[in-house]
């Protein structure tokens, strides 16, 4: 039996991308995927990067770091992540105060300017300036995030990596250690293995009595085919209500609920955005639940009308565009940081999760968490350590 250096489950952003960045330095790695067509949270994502949203010093190195990675990431992995940059436009219901939202923005390293509705149509002409009270604007980078997936996983199999279609249901445990994993038909050894399962990372711990401080939303997301309309932006609600969302649910007093199906921690909200993709593809949305069952069913008709309720009184020419419904999770952690580090208590196993801006942050995040594990140990690393304060 091969024993790998690493095990990384999961082949969505997360995964691809520290696979490929520890094969890179040379060590022998499995990346396991359950899905053979890679239905996850990557593949029904907007592909938009918010290098602009920087906050902290962290974030805003991280977001630097991330422009910068994403510019020469289609040459470095050979292939085309379709990088770009295109102007998102926030929009401002008419139930909300453009000033208290300008005044959260000010935060960012580069604050979103505010814009009359008129104005935004000029730079959107397929909005509704009755439907908004205002919107904002800011330069956002944009990628496709399926090929970006691809390009990471493609290159990693260059380097000699390899990727198993198999469901991992447990791991190997001697004492203390985890060893490795385990699926209906094989076992697999390694010194380490990485929990990049986005969404399902906590159940899949839980499984093993392992509990950790990660959470996820119910997602879900209509795809057009190719359309003749041409959505110039990426439109999304100025509210940030999917970040208030995620603190309410991540709440101390509802951790011990997560573990229990059945719960639904905050109302459901719906953020009527749209982005159209260079193949002309549009992905609209987007409600987010915060249901603590993984499984949890949606009811897809009434999900889909929903979306189109939110998007006609927006972007009016999207409501009756043809399009297939999908439903995915999205890992989210109390602090809004992602959890990337060794898993306290237990020694073998780590996790790569729980990115709140996520197409930004992995591919700097990736690079230097391999960095840490195999030369030196990065400061940055440290402070999102699943033992951090803030959780
Ligand atoms: C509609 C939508 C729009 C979004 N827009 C943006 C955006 O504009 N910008 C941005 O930065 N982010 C955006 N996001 C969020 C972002 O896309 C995701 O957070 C990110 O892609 C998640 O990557 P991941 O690797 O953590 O998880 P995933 O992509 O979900 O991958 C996890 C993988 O783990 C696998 N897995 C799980 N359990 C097991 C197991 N037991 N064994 C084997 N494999 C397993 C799953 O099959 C899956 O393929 C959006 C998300 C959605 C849904």
């Amino acid at each position: 039996m091969i024993n790998y250096d690493w095990i990384i489950v999961g082949a969505g952003i997360t995964g691809t991308s520290l696979s490929y960045e520890l094969a890179k330095k040379g060590l022998n790695v499995l990346l396991i995927e359950e899905n053979p067509t890679f239905e996850n949270a990557t593949r029904y994502s907007y592909g938009g990067l918010a290098y602009w949203s920087g906050s902290t010093p962290l974030t805003r190195q991280l977001c630097e770091d991330g422009k910068q990675r994403h510019q020469i990431l289609s040459e470095e992995l050979e292939a085309d992540t379709e990088f770009r940059e295109v102007d998102l436009v926030l929009t401002v219901s008419p139930e909300q105060n453009p000033e208290k939202i300008a005044e959260n923005y000010a935060r960012f390293i580069t604050p979103p300017r505010l814009l009359t509705p008129e104005d935004a149509c000029q730079i959107e002409p397929l909005l509704n300036p009755n439907g908004i009270a205002a919107a904002f604007t800011v330069r956002h980078g944009h990628i496709s995030p399926e090929k970006t997936n691809f390009a990471y996983l493609d290159a990693f199999k260059r380097l000699g990596g390899t990727l198993e279609i198999a469901k991992v249901t447990e791991f190997v445990k001697q004492e203390n250690r985890i060893t490795g994993v385990k699926t209906k038909n094989d076992t697999y050894l390694a010194e380490n293995t990485v929990i990049c399962a986005g969404g399902l990372s906590r159940s899949l711990l839980a499984s093993a009595g392992i509990s950790i401080r990660l959470h996820f939303t119910h997602t879900e997301v209509l795809e057009t085919p190719p359309v003749e309309i041409n959505l110039r932006t990426v439109v999304m609600s100025a509210g940030m209500e999917r970040f208030q969302l995620e603190a309410d649910a991540a709440k101390p007093e509802f951790e011990r609920l997560w573990d229990e199906p059945g719960h639904e921690f905050v109302p459901l909200i719906i953020d009527g955005s749209a982005v159209q993709f260079l193949n002309n593809k549009m992905r609209i949305g987007q409600p987010s639940r915060v249901l603590s069952d993984p499984n949890a069913k949606i009811n897809p008709a009434e999900s889909e009308a929903q979306i189109r309720n939110a998007i006609g009184k927006i972007l009016p020419p999207l409501q009756d565009l043809p399009a297939h419904w999908y439903h995915c999770l999205v890992a989210f952690t109390a602090d809004s940081l992602p959890l990337v580090g060794a898993i306290p208590g237990l020694t073998g196993i780590h996790i790569f999760s729980g990115f709140s801006n996520p197409l930004v942050f992995v591919p700097p995040l990736a690079q230097r968490y391999a960095n840490h594990l195999t030369e030196q140990p990065d400061e940055l690393i440290e402070q999102l350590s699943p033992l951090r304060s803030t959780l």
